[in-house]
């Protein structure tokens, strides 16, 4: 279980990690949703991802541990091996043969070790596992995990004491930690505020899991929000039901609308974000998210391949 004692708890942990990230308005949002639009600008924050804030408090909350692993190649691996650094812990990040040279390169540069094993995801989880029991280290979950969940809570905070007549806010949605911890945080202050949450329709497994009743599993497809593709864990304990409880509104966008809102980020509001970041303005842009009073986005993240960036800003659709 989570509570907002713990939200509060993580805040003052992890002030020495995480920055406090800017908000800003969105006058061309603004004009298309009908009401007042907030960019929390999250994705500058340090490691380039909120997933910082679960990672250090994580971190903060461990006793004598020989080090942290976990299995996640993106924004939480980075987020981890920060973390792990600045406390002079060993991280071990466990991966498959599939990833790519250019991912273990990042991550060796965050001072983590990137250590390959098997051909698929599981086998490299079963590396972290093994770790875990064998080796003494602590395996830090992307989500399903309270420290985490109450570190990404943190945000929801500093989304009230910087827009403090917040109506709403529009949360990416993939396992689910950032939708609670947000949640838990803002609606134990305004039990009244709605709870947006967006993902892609191509995959994506917290959206089957609530029609379901049940955590199940999806066919991994790619998309522009790579950040949020991945399973909720079958044997999800956290996050499932707190999405479940906590969320008033999901949106699903189609890659087309995410790539819209990825453009219009950066050629309207000048922000460079990846296409996870993106939901928010994109569901703005398709005409599925309006509002009447104070809105905000989450702009999750920025770690796109600049490459990948550029060709979008270029489609003209
Ligand atoms: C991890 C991530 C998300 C989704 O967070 P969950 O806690 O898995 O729902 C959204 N955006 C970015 C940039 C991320 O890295």
């Amino acid at each position: 279980m989570v509570v907002i004692a713990d939200i509060l708890a993580a805040r003052d942990r992890i002030g020495d990690l995480v920055r406090v990230t800017p908000v800003r308005p969105s006058p061309s949002l603004s004009a298309l949703a009908g009401g007042p639009v907030w960019l929390k600008c999250e994705h500058r924050q340090e490691t380039g991802a909120f997933k910082l804030r679960g990672a250090a408090n994580a971190v903060l909350r461990l006793g004598r541990v020989a080090g942290v692993t976990t299995a996640s190649t993106g924004n939480h691996g980075r987020a981890l091996a920060h973390a792990a650094r600045a406390q002079g812990l060993p991280a071990i990040i466990c991966v498959s043969r599939l990833v790519p040279q250019n991912k273990l390169d990042a991550i060796a540069a965050l001072g983590a070790e990137p250590r390959v094993t098997g051909d698929s995801q599981d086998e490299a989880f079963g590396e972290a596992l093994r770790l875990k029991r064998d080796e003494g280290f602590a395996l830090i979950p992307p989500f399903d995990h309270a420290d985490v969940i109450a570190g990404q809570g943190t945000l929801g905070l500093e989304i009230l004491d910087q827009i403090p007549d917040a109506a709403s806010i529009a949360i990416p949605l993939s396992g689910g930690g950032l939708l609670a911890g947000v949640a838990l945080a803002a609606k134990s202050r305004r039990p009244d505020l709605r709870i947006i949450g967006i993902s892609m329709q191509r995959g994506a497994a917290m959206a089957a899991s609530l029609s379901a009743g049940r955590p199940v599993e999806v066919t991994e497809l790619e998309t522009l929000a790579d950040s949020l593709g991945g399973g909720i864990g079958l044997q999800n304990r956290l996050t499932f039901p707190m999405v479940r409880q906590l969320m008033d509104d999901l949106i699903l966008l189609t890659e087309d609308e995410i790539a819209a809102g990825i453009r219009h980020l950066a050629l309207e509001d000048g922000e460079t974000v990846e296409g996870a970041a993106a939901v928010g303005a994109g569901a703005i842009l398709a005409g599925k998210l309006r509002t009447d009073a104070p809105l905000v986005l989450i702009l999750s993240g920025r770690n796109i391949d600049p490459d990948r960036h550029a060709a979008i800003l270029r489609q003209t659709t």
